[in-house]
């Protein structure tokens, strides 16, 4: 079952999708474009006949049985804490987004963290998806408090909530920020694109340039801003009007564009430009704006590792890059990661299991009987890029849009001084990623033609 909540049925532009109400497509947007459509839910069942067969089911159970076998090998962090471990050394190493992406350090974040959340018995268990051994996700519960009361059926907030509602907006109160994560699964809305808007609003309030309607929307407050889901999501007066159509739309609307963390008008994730830079590359050229799942995490190629040897499956012999390092070695790992990503995403398999290319590979030919090589792995996924470059240029967004906002190519206010972003750096990356894409002016129909395309050409121009 797919459905919409009651964003999605007021069209807010942040609204998700919501599978068995705690798994969520949450960027993008789709459940807007599902209530546009007046379209509340797709539900479909499967009977076993009419399945097609699987090429080597036997393949198949092996490999699930392996990542079962192996999970605490490959991925301890996830099984014994899931994302919501990250807070406190993001905030130690002073790039954890907050207030609004203008201070990378914030007194009292640490209240965010996972540990603390078990330590409140606000986390009280664990949850999976569909067959998967990892475990990653979180049950949470608040009893007796009233206002911040919580059902655990909902789900909890992962890094990206916890970031988004809690640190961006300047709230380090786990029960206001849990209580806030839960009523963005209620009404489908993405917690992302919900936390960084509404703390461009609060930074908006606090400059003068927008009427809060008396809910003390500053930074800090938890009571306002699970007020402000509230209007956000019911579209309920001047203030739920302009944070329903998110941070883009509402910081032009008052004629302060530099106060919206967005890209393409997708709302910038967790992961501060200034510290992983060629991921802030990655935000700027993403086809769906400010991405950080296809994308590449600089931290995890600064040493070697498990990271690099997988990226070298695909025939490069990548070596470790320091985080902080643009050159064009860093932004062919960036093309190739993203590449890579589109592959995945085709498979409809989750970033987070640890699978190896090479499983991959093995689980595709056990379910289809398609042996692809690297390359043909990588050109699945360029497919996905192209075709997304297309449907942009067609719909009117231009290349002048992969930019990043203004605000990371300036220090923090408050935290890791060297976490900066060169202006001509980047934007020589950006020019780098288009070269190896093929997007310097348009989209070379040379490529499209390698890759299959080349009726999309005229299709889509
Ligand atoms: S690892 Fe992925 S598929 Fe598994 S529970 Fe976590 S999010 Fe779901």
């Amino acid at each position: 079952m797919a459905q919409i909540g009651l964003a999605g049925e007021n069209r807010v532009l942040t609204a998700n999708v919501i599978h068995d109400l705690a798994h969520f497509a949450g960027r993008g947007g789709l459940g807007a474009v599902m209530g546009a459509k007046r379209l509340k839910a797709v539900s479909a069942r499967a009977h076993k006949e009419t399945l097609p067969a699987y090429h080597d089911p036997g393949l198949l159970k092996e490999l699930a049985r392996r990542m079962a076998k192996e999970r605490m090998e490959r991925a301890a962090g996830l099984v014994t804490m899931g994302t919501v471990g990250t807070v406190k050394p993001f905030n130690l190493r002073g790039v954890l987004p907050s207030h609004n992406f203008l201070d990378g350090f914030l007194e009292g974040a640490e209240a965010l963290d996972g540990t603390s959340l078990d330590a409140l018995g606000i986390r009280i268990g664990r949850d999976t998806c569909y067959a998967c051994a990892i475990r990653c996700k979180q049950v949470v519960k608040i009893e007796g408090t009233g206002k911040y009361d919580v059902r655990p059926e909902y789900g909890g907030p992962e890094y990206e909530g916890l970031g988004a509602l809690g640190s961006t907006c300047g709230v380090t109160d786990p029960y206001a920020v849990t209580k806030a994560n839960t009523l963005c699964n209620q009404y489908g809305l993405d917690v992302i694109g919900v936390g960084v808007t509404i703390a461009c609003a609060m930074e908006a309030v606090e400059k003068g340039y927008l009427d809060d309607e008396g809910l003390g929307l500053r930074f800090g407050n938890g009571d306002a801003l699970v007020a402000a889901i509230e209007k956000l999501a019911r579209r309920e007066g001047r203030l739920g009007e302009l944070l329903a159509f998110g941070a883009k739309r509402l910081a032009e609307s008052l004629g302060h564009p530099e106060l919206a963390m967005h890209v393409k008008g997708q709302e910038v994730p967790m992961h501060d430009p200034r510290y992983k830079r060629a991921l802030g590359v990655g935000y700027a050229v993403s086809p769906t704006g400010a991405d950080h799942n296809h994308n590449l995490h600089d931290t995890a190629f600064a040493k070697e590792g498990r990271a690099l040897r997988e990226l070298r499956f695909y025939g490069e012999d990548f070596q470790p890059l320091p985080t902080e390092d643009l050159s064009e070695a860093k932004i062919r790992m960036l093309w190739t990661k993203t590449r890579e990503r589109g592959f995945v995403n085709s498979l409809v398999m989750c970033d987070f299991v640890p699978w190896t290319p090479e499983e991959w590979r093995e689980a595709l030919y056990a379910a289809t009987g398609w042996r692809l090589s690297p390359e043909e792995m990588l050109e699945v996924g360029e497919r996905t890029l192209q075709l997304t470059r297309l449907f942009n240029l067609r719909e009117g967004i231009s290349p002048e849009e992969d930019r990043l906002p203004e605000r990371f190519f300036q220090p923090f206010r408050k935290g890791n001084p060297e976490a900066r972003l060169d202006p001509e750096a980047f934007r020589e990356g950006v020019r780098a990623y288009r070269r190896l894409a093929g997007w310097e002016g348009g989209v070379d129909p040379e490529r499209l033609k390698a890759l299959g395309l080349e009726e999309f050409q005229n299709a889509l121009a």
